[in-house]
């Protein structure tokens, strides 16, 4: 019998990001006890490292803002492809959102009369970014932090015990989740630091372990970032939505080699940053593309005379949504009009004083100064699409985050559907908040109704102990894969075969190479002890990345249309039939190390009538087919 470390907890949250972070909070405050489980040190989630800001219309910059805008904005900025429930709930929400934050304790930057100050990003109609400098995911964790010790010293006044209720395994990673009948019953880990295994016997999971983004050579995304929740929640039974949508921001370091991919934030354009190509042209002038005519100013005049009068100017297309802007990069650097390293330049330095350029933007100062020895005051920033989000996660119930399998909850990055197509900048932060409050009031409902605790087996645990310590026996036909070769390969051919500009041959390339990996991670050996041992845990993660991966190929190949995060060259034009279907990933074969997905397409529910009418007639014309306008009032007069 495997050597297992036991624990059980009315709820466990399985990542210590923005949405583990909310979710822990509302589940703990309806009175049940709650382990927080995360892969890195607690603290050090991905959120950290979300500059720009948190979308939310408090209106305080401009007062014309409110939610109805925002609801708009993010449906046009994910094509209207978004499930448009979890889009309502976000805009309603997230002003809430922010200032339960203050409650907390969170400290925002302040307009000159002293409300929290809104930045402009890329689709927002207005300025609408809560921010703290360029630090924002730093200022949303530290908060919450500190919220849970001040809800564990409640604890200690009332059980003696700071940890009764919430208790936090940091440097644990998940790699099984356990299921009673069709019900989760808990899950399987291991400490990272010993090796030792772990199980947490619970009825309700919330997943909230984030994106993808490691299965792409060039990304923005940290070393977490592999997948694994996609993963865990398919092994378990529970569906995957909108995968063939990744983000590949428009703007990440280019130069040197060795920071390649790390994010420029888009607040360098909110704050008046221009691009501009070799010509020293301001080409987004170019790339205005129809859906967006008459949106945004299309002369440099107009577009600067914006950043201080946004009533009667339109906005700079530098701030088309992060799809638009990164296409329109590409296409420069491919027509030859690129910077001496593959990108295009990106200009503060000659819009702004340097002061205000190191007042506004302290990191972007820093980190262009330190690592690659440009002063961003006085000279421009050499910049690249990096792959950033991922659009696509696990389907789930809006109002609950209830995902299929019963028990299974999801929020955040993992989950899909929110973002529809494309995400718009700053969304995130408050989707975390949204929608990780609600995992946890849908996670602690579900426990408060069940007659009966779901057990787990011992005959699973060993499974999973069996399944985690497989990498270190050599394989029967002795040939021998290293599994840092392996991810290699697989960043390699997701970043140029299924990256920012796709065709279905080079997506079947990338398919056939997958199944070839696929094969051999079977054969991944690796050296030493379960001690900290990072090619074991690499060999772990290389399962899910795979799986992700061939969700993304799969479902990539299947969408013969160009939409938001997704763009094929072999079908370069949004179809209006593609609109409201989904793809919808699951796990189809009994291969255990890396089960195959298949990918079925689904009608989504049509947008409900209150909310249609939000929209004029002659917008959506672009995006619906005939059939589906028959109920506006516009066709109706
Ligand atoms: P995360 O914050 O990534 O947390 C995931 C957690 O899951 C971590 O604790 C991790 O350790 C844990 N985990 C993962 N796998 C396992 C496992 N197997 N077992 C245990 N634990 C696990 N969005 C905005 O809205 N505004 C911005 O300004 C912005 N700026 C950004 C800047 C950068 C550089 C990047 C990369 C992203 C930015 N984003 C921004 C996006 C945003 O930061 C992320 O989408 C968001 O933080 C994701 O939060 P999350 O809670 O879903 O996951």
């Amino acid at each position: 019998m495997t050597e297992v470390e036991r624990h059980s907890y009315d709820v466990v949250v399985i990542g210590a990001g923005g949405a583990g972070l909310r979710a822990v909070i509302e589940a703990r405050q309806r009175g049940l006890s709650v382990a927080v489980v995360c892969k890195s040190l607690f603290g050090k989630a991905h959120t950290v490292m979300a500059e720009g800001g948190c979308a939310a219309s408090m209106g305080n910059a401009n007062e014309r803002d409110n939610w109805q805008v925002h609801f708009r904005d993010t449906m046009r900025g994910g094509k209207f492809l978004n499930n448009w429930r979890m889009a309502e709930l976000h805009a309603r929400e997230a002003p809430d959102r922010v200032w339960e934050l203050e409650t907390y304790g969170a400290l925002f930057d302040r307009t000159a009369d002293g409300r929290i100050s809104q930045r402009n990003f890329g689709g927002h109609t207005y300025p609408r970014l809560a921010h703290v400098g360029d630090r924002t995911g730093l200022e949303l964790i530290r908060t919450m932090q500190q919220k849970i010790v001040s809800l564990q010293q409640e604890d200690f006044a009332e059980h003696g015990d700071y940890e009764a209720k919430i208790k936090v395994f940091a440097e644990c990673t998940i790699t099984e989740l356990i299921k009673d009948g069709d019900r989760i019953a808990g899950a399987f880990g291991y400490y990272r630091e010993s090796g030792r295994f772990v199980l947490f016997e619970t009825p309700a999971v919330v997943l909230a372990t984030g994106g993808i983004g490691k299965s792409f050579k060039v990304t923005s995304n940290s070393w977490e970032y592999t997948g694994d929740g996609h993963a865990l929640a398919l092994r378990a039974g529970a569906t995957l939505i909108n995968m063939e949508f990744v983000q590949f921001h428009p703007t990440g370091m280019v130069w040197p080699p060795s920071v390649k991919g790390i994010l420029v934030t888009e607040g360098v354009r909110g704050d008046g940053g221009v691009l501009k190509n070799s010509d020293d042209k301001r080409f987004m002038f170019e790339y205005i593309p129809d859906v967006f005519k008459g949106q945004y100013a299309d002369n440099e005049d107009e577009a600067d005379r914006w950043y201080t009068n946004q009533e009667e100017n339109r906005r700079t297309p530098d701030l088309l949504p992060r799809d638009e802007v990164a296409r329109a990069i590409n296409s420069e650097v491919k027509a030859g009009r690129g910077s001496p390293h593959g990108g295009v330049f990106l200009d503060i330095a000659s819009r702004l004083p340097a002061e205000e350029i190191r007042k506004r933007l302290p990191s972007m100062y820093h980190q262009f100064k330190e690592l690659a020895d440009v002063d961003i005051t006085a000279e421009p920033m050499e910049v690249g699409p990096t792959c950033h989000y991922v659009m696509g996660g696990i389907e789930v119930d809006p109002d609950t985050a209830a995902s299929v399998v019963p028990g299974l909850f999801a929020a955040g990055e993992c989950s899909g559907g929110m973002h529809g197509s494309n995400r718009l900048g700053g969304n995130s932060l408050s989707d975390l908040l949204v929608f990780g409050r609600r995992a946890g009031l849908g996670a602690a409902s579900y426990v408060e109704g069940l007659e009966r605790r779901p057990v787990v087996s011992q005959e699973r645990v060993d499974a999973a102990a069996k399944m985690a310590v497989a990498p270190f026996d050599p394989p029967a036909n002795g040939v021998e894969e290293n599994p840092y070769t392996l991810h290699t390969e697989l960043q390699q051919s997701m970043n140029d075969l299924v990256g920012i500009i796709r065709k279905a041959e080079e997506i079947e390339q990338a398919l056939a190479k997958l199944a070839e990996i696929k094969q051999r991670v079977h054969q991944v050996v690796v050296e030493g002890h379960r001690q900290f041992n990072p090619g074991w845990h690499l060999a772990l993660d290389l399962r899910n990345m795979l799986m992700v991966s061939e969700c993304v190929a799969k479902a990539a190949l299947m969408r013969t249309e160009s939409r938001g995060g997704h763009t094929r060259d072999d079908h370069p034009q949004m179809d209006a039939q593609w609109r409201n279907r989904l793809l919808v990933c699951q796990v189809a074969d009994g291969d255990d190390v890396v089960p195959g997905v298949t990918v079925t397409p689904k009608q989504q529910e049509p947008l409900r009538q209150d909310l249609l009418e939000l929209f004029e007639l002659s917008e959506l014309e672009k995006y619906y087919t005939e059939e589906e306008l028959t109920t506006h009032p516009g066709r109706q007069a």
